[in-house]
């Protein structure tokens, strides 16, 4: 390693997150040495966010290192999993001070939120590019899988889906928006919150779960088929922010609820006879979450609008895969 890329590590990276008891061993030398609680199994994964195809060339550094994060961090939220360290392999086309600073910063602010380590990475030259690994645990076989449904299970979904999908057509010059709006649609994609408190808490009561990444339609239909069923979503149950209404009108922000992307919110289904002891234990209204729909026993994915299936057209979906 040249003795820039040495101070670039040193500088931007090195302490980077949360400080933890647990990094015996962090960035510095050939490998982190990292201790796991007893009891527990570890969770993990990894995301590369590509410069052009995940996010908006030229977008703010800060929100790049936000991102490459909580879609990691949506992940194990997904598996209830609580995050520990993490990773870094940084491509890069330069050593930018102001932009490495920001990155690193956007990244930081978030790992200490949720008591997260940076403990080592991969810095190289090339188009940016940005890929991170998560790690985590779950006391022994308490994790949710996409693959625990059971046909009745009612099927619910945390906040407001379709939102980061209009904050990044705003992003992106294709939808105009009123200032309040717009502020808030652009921050739900730019600086996506992943719901780790909630997942936690729902390995109680979730029989399966999914983070919404592509769009809650898609990511619903893969938990049901996981679990060996099909699901149906009620269009009228469809949680939407005001903000995306006020943008975009009622229709269109159900659509972009069902089809947008980028979301990392929860999808989840619960056995209908706990769902009671979920209502009460976990307020909706406190925890911020929806039940839109079913697990069935036949294949596929449907929504009802009126007692009547809606076409994938009018759902929106033909739509917004293709623009
Ligand atoms: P090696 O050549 O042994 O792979 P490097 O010189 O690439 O090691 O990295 C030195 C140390 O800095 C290692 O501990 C590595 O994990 C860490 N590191 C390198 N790049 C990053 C990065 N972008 N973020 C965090 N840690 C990094
Ligand atoms: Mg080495």
């Amino acid at each position: 390693v040249s003795l820039s890329e040495f101070d670039l590590i040193e500088r931007y990276f090195r302490g980077c997150g949360a400080k933890r008891a647990d990094v015996r061993v962090g960035v510095g030398d050939d490998a982190a040495i990292l201790e796991c609680p007893a009891g527990a199994e570890l969770v993990a994964a990894v995301d590369t966010l590509v410069d052009g195809v995940h996010f908006p060339h030229g977008s703010a550094p800060a929100s790049i290192g936000h991102r490459a994060l909580a879609v990691n961090l949506s992940d194990l939220a997904a598996m209830g999993a609580r995050p520990a360290w993490s990773l870094l392999a940084l491509t890069l086309p330069q050593a930018d001070e102001s932009w490495l600073s920001e990155f690193a910063a956007g990244m930081a602010a978030l790992a200490r939120a949720h008591d997260v380590a940076l403990v080592g990475g991969d810095t190289t030259s090339g188009p940016l590019c940005v890929t991170v690994q998560v790690l985590g645990h779950v006391p022994r076989s308490s994790a949710m899988l996409r693959s625990g449904g059971r046909a009745g299970d009612a099927i619910f979904v945390s906040g407001t889906p379709g939102d980061a999908a209009a904050g990044l057509a705003i992003e992106q010059g294709r939808l105009p928006a009123g200032e309040d709006a717009a502020a808030y649609l652009r921050e739900r994609f730019l600086y996506p919150a992943p719901r780790l408190a909630l997942g936690e808490c729902l390995r109680r009561y979730a029989s399966a779960c999914i983070d919404v990444s592509d769009g809650l339609l898609g990511d619903a239909a893969k938990l049901a088929r996981a679990s060996g069923c099909g699901v149906e979503i009620a269009h009228d149950e469809l949680p939407v922010s005001e903000a995306l209404v006020h943008a975009v009108g009622e229709e269109r922000a159900r659509e972009l609820a069902l089809t947008g992307g980028d979301d990392y919110e929860l999808c989840f289904s619960v056995r209908p006879a706990h769902v009671g002891r979920l209502l009460v234990e976990l307020p909706p209204e406190r925890w911020g979450y929806t039940r839109i729909g079913t697990l069935r026993e036949s294949p596929g994915a449907d929504v009802l609008r009126d007692g009547n299936v809606m076409s994938l057209s009018d759902c929106g979906y033909d739509h917004f895969r293709h623009s």
